[in-house]
């Protein structure tokens, strides 16, 4: 099938070239001509594991295209996806769906014969109805069908995501688009990946809710490791306790500096602001977006505190500044909530992280970079643990101590414990575990 993708950014290029892989001819449109020419050249403008080999080899196979020229890749296309950013408005929090509309225009405009066209980027309930609105306004006699297929994939796993799928939702209204989405995905099939079709604003509040159902979860953990440093009890335990309970499960249950990233917080946020539009209040959701705000700056005054409650002049080592590992996406990352709480208290920041580094430098200032976790640690007063890249889970805790002035070592994602850090010379500091004592994780007899 002839695909286009207009936004080639984490989902638009990831989707882009899986869909190619699947043996589809794609091209992929962006406004970003920087982006576009790197893409030509053979460069990816982000980092995801797997994708420079995949887009490679599709693009040498003759699959795979990219081009800044939106007009002649959507009259040529039977199915057209818009895939771009639909970030937080400012100063309300509602989705900016700026993009997503102006993007409609451009297709209503260069449209040629019958053609579905697939929103894909999150948008709010209704916003199907708006683009097929602007489509009809933009080209009346345009033969077009609007669908939503929200979009599930996580960065660092983007690809394997893309292709193995719990589930693909596909919301339409009118059935001629349903044999066309069956084909897209029909290679899927193969991997049994239940298809599910449902009414467009189901769809489009599938994906939300999935999203706050799960940033739900997280903050829940992280106030139930509040309470465990409270009262003694571990917090990994809790977790496992509970994940072990089929009806809870025990994906993101790991407690931490709160959730960042691309996706949860706008997505919470724009669903807290919809469900006041419709007078449905989502309390729970409002909750969450709240306590999860909070939780971020105090992360700023657990390590300040865990230095002795004076930080100024002080050097702290940042062990990872991206919001997860295996991505370069700072987009409302803890690590900028972290530092600029530090530096308000007087900090001087070091840090390192495996592939962010740049794309931190666009949104943290004053910070000085290190070439590795062993260059943070030379001559820090502390050294906090932000993000668990892989190359942080084995360091070589003696000869970080060793290189250190400072003897603080504040573990935001308990990849550590407390003995080996103590053994080394640390004081250790980690979310929701009890201080002194066991921290291994709890075993089970049946084991
Ligand atoms: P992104 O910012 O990485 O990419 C968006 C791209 O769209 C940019 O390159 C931009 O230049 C381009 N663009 C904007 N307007 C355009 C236009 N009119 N024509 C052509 N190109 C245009 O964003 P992203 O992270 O890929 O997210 C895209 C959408 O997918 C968002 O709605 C997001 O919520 C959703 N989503 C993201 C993820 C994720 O992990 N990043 C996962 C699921 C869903």
């Amino acid at each position: 099938m002839r695909i286009t993708m207009i936004g080639s950014g984490y989902v638009g290029l990831v989707s882009g070239a899986c869909f190619a892989d699947f043996g589809h001819d794609v091209t992929c449109v962006d406004l970003n001509e920087q982006k576009i020419s790197a893409l030509k050249n053979g460069q990816i403008p982000i980092f995801e594991p797997g994708l420079e080999a995949l887009v490679s080899e599709n693009a040498k196979a003759g699959r795979l295209t990219f081009t800044t020229d939106l007009a002649p890749a959507v009259a040529s296309a039977e199915v057209v996806f818009i895939g771009v950013g639909t970030p937080s408005r400012r100063g309300d929090g509602h989705a900016d769906l700026s993009y997503v509309y102006a993007a409609a225009a451009d297709i209503a405009r260069a449209v040629t014969g019958f053609t579905v066209v697939v929103t894909k980027s999150t948008v709010p309930v209704g916003t199907g109805d708006e683009v097929e609105r602007i489509i009809r306004e933009t080209n009346p006699s345009a033969d077009v069908v609007v669908v939503s297929n929200p979009e599930f994939l996580r960065e660092g796993a983007a690809i394997e995501d893309f292709k193995k799928p719990d589930r693909i939702v596909i919301g339409l209204e009118d059935e001629r688009a349903r044999e066309v989405m069956s084909d897209v995905y029909r290679p899927l099939y193969l991997n049994q990946a239940p298809l599910m079709f449902t009414g467009r604003r189901t769809a489009e509040l599938i994906k939300y809710a999935g999203n706050a159902f799960l940033a739900m979860k997280i903050t829940f953990i992280n106030e139930m490791a509040d309470l465990c440093e409270r009262t003694g009890a571990n917090v990994q335990d809790v977790a496992r306790g509970i994940g072990l309970d089929g009806r809870i499960g025990s994906k993101f249950l790991n407690a931490g500096p709160g959730y960042g990233g691309s996706c949860f917080p706008k997505d919470t946020l724009a669903l807290v602001k919809t469900g006041q539009d419709y007078d449905a209040p989502l309390r729970l959701v409002e909750a969450t977006v709240e306590v999860n705000d909070r939780r971020k700056r105090a992360m700023g005054r657990k390590i300040i505190t865990a230095m002795g409650g004076n930080v100024r002049g002080k050097t702290i080592g940042i062990l990872g500044l991206t919001f997860k590992p295996n991505t370069d996406d700072m987009r409302d990352a803890p690590s900028i909530a972290i530092v600029q709480a530090l530096q308000d208290a007087g900090a001087k920041i070091r840090a390192f992280d495996p592939e962010g580094i740049e794309m931190a430098k666009q949104v943290i200032n004053n910070i000085e970079y290190a070439d590795d976790a062993y260059g943070v640690a030379n001559g820090a007063d502390g050294l906090v643990l932000v993000t668990e890249w892989s190359a942080f889970r084995g360091l070589d805790l003696k000869r970080l101590r060793a290189a250190m002035n400072g003897d603080t070592f504040v573990d935001l994602r308990n990849v550590y414990r407390q003995k080996e850090a103590e053994a080394a010379g640390f004081s250790y500091t980690s979310i929701g575990r009890p201080t002194g004592a066991d921290q291994s994780v709890g075993t089970i007899a049946a084991e």
